[in-house]
């Protein structure tokens, strides 16, 4: 079986936000959670412990400055954080900005029924663009200063 991410046929390359060092950001097609991202390795891996130590240190760096900019810019009550693969199996994280007006906020996404909504394309390139400007000022602060991150917001 061919994997859908090795193919190149998910996620759709309009939705990439920023090229990490192991993984790739898209903004999720569903934005019915507003700035639900996916994290994608890119290499292909199933599990975790199918990764070095190194590379699940480094995994979840990334994992947590994507999450940590997201709670930024959308100002965000909670990130959930889901790595499945149940029907895709390539590691992809799930980072999912819970938000004040969030319809079902005890409850896990997937669980929650609603139409999935699709950005026009000009939505799209504007959530794409505020998310990559404000990933970029973190990762340039955090470079320069080792971690130490004032609060730019
Ligand atoms: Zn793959």
């Amino acid at each position: 079986m061919t994997c859908k991410v090795c193919a190149g046929e998910w996620p759709a390359k309009d939705h990439k936000i920023a090229e990490l060092g192991l993984t790739v950001a898209y903004l999720h097609n569903d934005q019915f959670f507003t700035g639900w991202t996916v994290l994608v390795l890119k290499r292909h891996a199933t599990e975790l412990f199918d990764l070095t130590r190194e590379e699940r240190r480094q995994l979840i760096e990334e994992v947590t400055e994507v999450s940590r900019t997201l709670a930024v810019v959308f100002d965000a009550v909670k990130i959930n954080y889901e790595l499945l693969g149940n029907q895709l199996p390539h590691i992809h994280w799930h980072i999912i900005p819970r938000l004040a007006d969030d319809p079902a906020p005890r409850e896990a996404v997937w669980t929650v029924k609603h139409d999935p909504k699709r950005l026009s394309p000009h939505e799209l390139r504007e959530r794409v663009s505020h998310i990559q400007k404000h990933l970029s000022i973190r990762r340039g602060t955090e470079n320069s200063q080792h971690g130490h991150v004032p609060s730019k917001t």
